[in-house]
């Protein structure tokens, strides 16, 4: 169950009403990288967790409430900047308390004109937030990402934390407002730190990799298909070894007689690799009955019911 209070995580402040940047801000609130987008994905995701992987479920579910915390300080933040928005639209007199908030009739104009670069605030939203992004494109399911599959949605939340990070990077270069720089970088700070946690908790997965449960075929998993003409560049994703796998990487120069001569690749041979296709079909058996053993164990009934607490 979901219990609320009332105080922000963050003591989250502004110097003064600024609608440009609260424009710019809905980014986070309803956009593709938002802290709703995040909440929701960490949310949805846990759901496959709560039995065979307890300890995950515990992580995604205070990264996720976390992360509605952030939805509420950065919707509140722009609720702030929308100072006086709300109050226009029922006040008609010039000595408004807006007026009084800034520095007289002509900050007021100024104030009302850069209001009206998302004019969403004034005709539809009533002053508030709305749940769009910058453009006003409204919130979608569709930025959810979540397979089911721990080794691969750990992946998935890694990659969300980056991209939150880098938005609230570039926000902080466009408000001059100590105030809201102080709780972008709290914002943003977080993002790292949750990065880290999913990192840490794809750690203690073991195999987690490849992503999933079956192996690559060894005669492809190692060779790097030089697919460009022009400069060409090497380095540890084409020499040496790979990075998970530890096979030794194979340079095809010419992929295009490359295939010519494998008929396709149809006869091409493992090379640079310990694996083999029989010690791959024993590697997939072995991992698929430990990862369904573990999910059923945790998840099927033992006496007719199925519950999800106990209280
Ligand atoms: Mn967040
Ligand atoms: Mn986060």
């Amino acid at each position: 169950m979901f219990h609320h209070v009332k105080e922000l995580q963050f003591n989250a402040r502004v110097s003064k009403p600024d609608p440009r940047f609260a424009r710019l801000l809905l980014e986070q609130f309803g956009g593709p990288n938002g802290e709703l987008k995040a909440a929701m994905q960490y949310f949805v995701q846990a759901f496959g967790c709560r039995k065979p992987y307890p300890d995950k479920y515990d992580m995604l579910m205070d990264i996720a409430t976390e992360e509605f915390s952030h939805l509420e300080i950065v919707g509140a933040t722009i609720q702030m900047l929308l100072t006086g928005v709300n109050g226009e639209l029922k006040n008609a007199a010039d000595e408004s308390d807006l007026t009084k908030l800034l520095d007289g009739k002509g900050a007021k104009e100024g104030y009302i004109h850069e209001a009206l670069v998302n004019p969403h605030f004034f005709l539809v939203s009533g002053g508030t937030p709305s749940l769009t992004d910058s453009n006003g494109n409204p919130w979608s399911a569709t930025y959810i990402m979540g397979m089911g599959d721990i080794t691969v949605d750990m992946r998935l939340n890694m990659a969300a934390e980056s991209t939150a990070k880098l938005v609230y990077e570039n926000l902080m270069k466009f408000t001059d407002d100590v105030l809201v720089k102080e709780t972008l970088r709290f914002l943003m700070t977080r993002e790292v730190t949750h990065f880290q946690m999913f990192q840490a908790a794809l750690d203690s997965v073991q195999p987690n990799f490849p992503p999933g449960i079956l192996q690559g075929d060894p005669k492809y998993s190692n060779k790097y298909f030089n697919m460009s003409q022009g400069e060409d560049f090497s380095g540890p994703w084409n020499e040496g070894k790979t990075s998970e796998m530890g096979e030794d990487w194979q340079y095809i120069e010419d992929p295009y007689q490359h295939v010519l001569d494998t008929n396709g690749l149809l006869e091409e041979k493992a090379e640079g690799t310990k694996r083999n296709e029989k010690s791959v079909q024993a590697k997939n058996k072995a991992l698929s009955a430990q990862r369904k053993t573990q999910i059923d164990k945790a998840t099927l009934p033992s006496n007719g019911e199925i519950r999800w607490s106990i209280y």
